[in-house]
Order: structure tokens, then C-alpha cells, then sequence
């Protein structure tokens, strides 16, 4: 019998995942965001000969933003695709084998570590760098969907600047939607905090901090129910107050989701070790998973900063991880 083991996304044992054909690899990256491309340019560099799986989201979440201006070394910005294109060509000019293709389901029991890339073909890998990143939840509009990047976003550290002193909305009632409110009340004229609750889930401190903010207005009691605009994105939402059972619009420039993140660890979860929410456990200081040989970068082990340079910066260190790892073990 095969020691192969295949989970679903549930967990469970898959057993029609026996006969795949099989390639070997050195080091295998999951992901292709900061994290996972500035793992590869590392690895490629140190001869590892990284292979990397672009998954679901070609150069990740960045792309489905529009400027970037806080990433250091563009003093007059770029955009979120310019800089993957960027990312992906360095990490090829030194021998990163990029491919397309989605992880579907891991066996990290055994080494080298197992992966199945679309149902299709087992990669065998001496150490694997997840960078799979975290996907921020959208409420499922498609209003939302169509101003994706021109009004709506899920990253006011990233996109608030463009509304300065501009009205915005934020919905979500926990802690980062409370955050990301503060933060773009900094930046913008006026902030109006959508609740669906008649109270907020985040701490006390961080919901004393939105109350004390003069320019923070929380709509409790409200939901979205859809984003307008026009040809030069979004310019109001239509939101329903549940409580007095009536329709609002307001004015606004910003729409911002706050209302979680999922990260993308689903498929290793049976193996790997993660938070209640699903975020990857490193030990701090280093991108080391519970599994020797396993290692973790960028949004899918980081619940806090979630910022293309702190990805990015995780990346370099996941690279380095495995090479003295590889290096320790002689491979
Ligand atoms: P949370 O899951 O804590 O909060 C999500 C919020 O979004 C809730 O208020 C929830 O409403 C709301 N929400 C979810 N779905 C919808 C929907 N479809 N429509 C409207 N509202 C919706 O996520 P966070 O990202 O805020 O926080 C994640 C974790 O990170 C938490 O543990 C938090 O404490 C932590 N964190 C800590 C920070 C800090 O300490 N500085 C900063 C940021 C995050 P409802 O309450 O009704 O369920």
C-alpha cells in the first residue's frame, strides 16, 4: 500500500489520490505573492532551485489593489500588478521555475513532504515554503465585486491615502475594522463604521479609541446592501437599517471590508499547526513550522501586520531557514 495520504479540505483521508505521476523537487513554493517570490529570488540565489506554484491568485492579493505607494524603494509608486510582474521576473532571472497551478492537497507525514498540484501530479519536495496568504472576506455583493480596486477595498493601511479627506466607510465591528476606521479617520474627512450588531466586537480600548474620534460615525444596526458609483468608481452605498426597517444612502468616495480574513491553510491543516482561525504557527523570530522542513511566510502566518514588505521580509527569512536546513541535513 501506498504511505501516500491525501487529505480534502475537511481533513478527510482521500484515497483516489494513489497513482498521480510524481516529480521530485528540491525546494517547493506555495504561493506567489511577496512572500513566495521573494522566498524563490532567495532560494534561486543560494542554488536551491526553487520550484514555484502561482495557486488560485497569480502574484496574490496585491493584485487586486491599484497604487502602491508604501513599499520602499518607489518613490513614486507603482501598482499592485507592476510589482508581481516585477517580483516574478527577478525570481526567474535566477532560475525560479514558476508554474502555474493550485495546491490541492499535502502529506506532510512524510519526507520529503507531498503535494498534489490540480488533482493531477504528486511534487515531492526536501522542503516546502508555504505562502499561500490570507484571503480578506467580502460581503458577496456584486457591486462590490465590480469596484474591486476602484472605491472598494480590504486594506486601509494600504488604499486610505487615496481618500484623504474624502468620506469613507468601513464595515465590520471587531478589532480591525475599529483599526482600519481610526486609521482612515487620520487620513479622511469622515469615517462612517457600519455595524451589523447593536454593539461592537472588538476591546474596549480599541472601541473607546472609535468613540473618542470625533469624525467616526458608527451606524449600528446596519447592513450593506450595495456600493454605486460610476465610470470613476464608487461615490455612495445604499445601506438598510434593520432596526427601522428603511434604506440609507451616503456619500462616500471608500468603501472598506473589515470583516475578516481567511488564511489559506486549509489543506495542511490536518498536519500543520495553526491558531483557532487558521493562521500558520511559526516560532517567533524564525518562519519554522511544528514540522521540521516546513516553513511558513507572508499573510498565512501573520493575523497582524498582513503589509507586502512584512511578506516579503518573511519570505527572505523562509528562504534562508531552508537553506540551512537543507544545508544541516545535506540533501
Ligand atoms: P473578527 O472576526 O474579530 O470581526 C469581524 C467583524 O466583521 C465582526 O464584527 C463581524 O460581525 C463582522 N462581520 C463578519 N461578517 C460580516 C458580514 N457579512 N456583514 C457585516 N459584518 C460582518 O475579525 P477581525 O479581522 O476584526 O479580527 C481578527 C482577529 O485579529 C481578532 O482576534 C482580533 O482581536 C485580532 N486583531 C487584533 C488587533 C489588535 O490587537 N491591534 C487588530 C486587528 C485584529 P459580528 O460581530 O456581528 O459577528
Amino acid at each position: 500500500m501506498s504511505l501516500f495520504k491525501s487529505f480534502d479540505t475537511k481533513g478527510n483521508e482521500d484515497s483516489d489520490k494513489q497513482n498521480l505521476p510524481v516529480e521530485k523537487v528540491k525546494v517547493l513554493i506555495l504561493g506567489s505573492g511577496p512572500a513566495g517570490y521573494t522566498a524563490a529570488i532567495y532560494a534561486a540565489r543560494a542554488n536551491l532551485n526553487p520550484v514555484i506554484y502561482e495557486g488560485i491568485q497569480p502574484g496574490g492579493q496585491l493584485t487586486t489593489t491599484t497604487e502602491i505607494e508604501n513599499f520602499p524603494g518607489y518613490p513614486e509608486g507603482t501598482t499592485g500588478t507592476a510589482m508581481m510582474e516585477d517580483l516574478k521576473k527577478q525570481a526567474e532571472r535566477f532560475g525560479t521555475d514558476v508554474r502555474f497551478g493550485i495546491a490541492t492537497s499535502a502529506d506532510l507525514s512524510v519526507q520529503p513532504f507531498r503535494v498534489i498540484i490540480d488533482e493531477e501530479k504528486v511534487v515531492e519536495a526536501d522542503a516546502l515554503i508555504i505562502a499561500t496568504g490570507a484571503t480578506a472576506k467580502y460581503l458577496g455583493l456584486e457591486s462590490e465585486e465590480k469596484f474591486k480596486g476602484q472605491g472598494v477595498s480590504a486594506c486601509a493601511t494600504c488604499d486610505g491615502f487615496f481618500y484623504k479627506g474624502k468620506d469613507v466607510a468601513v464595515v465590520g465591528g471587531g478589532d480591525t475594522a475599529c483599526e482600519e476606521a481610526t486609521y482612515l479617520a487620520g487620513l479622511c474627512n469622515k469615517v462612517y463604521l457600519i455595524v451589523r450588531k447593536p454593539y461592537l466586537r472588538a476591546s474596549k480600548a480599541m472601541q473607546e479609541r472609535v468613540f473618542s474620534t470625533s469624525n467616526i460615525e458608527v451606524l449600528f444596526e446596519h447592513t450593506t446592501k450595495e456600493i454605486v458609483g460610476d465610470m470613476t468608481g464608487v461615490n455612495g452605498v445604499v445601506l438598510n437599517s434593520t432596526k427601522k426597517g428603511e434604506d440609507v444612502k451616503i456619500d462616500i468616495s471608500g468603501f472598506f471590508l473589515a470583516i475578516g480574513h481567511h488564511p489559506n491553510s486549509d489543506i495542511f491543516k490536518p498536519m500543520i499547526e495553526t491558531d483557532e482561525v487558521g493562521y500558520i504557527k511559526t516560532i517567533p523570530g524564525t518562519s519554522k513550522t511544528n514540522i521540521s522542513g516546513v516553513f511558513a511566510c507572508g499573510d498565512v502566518q501573520d493575523p497582524h501586520y498582513r503589509q507586502a514588505i512584512t511578506a516579503a521580509g518573511s519570505g527572505c527569512m523562509a528562504a534562508i531557514d531552508t537553506e540551512r536546513y537543507l544545508g544541516e541535513r545535506k540533501f
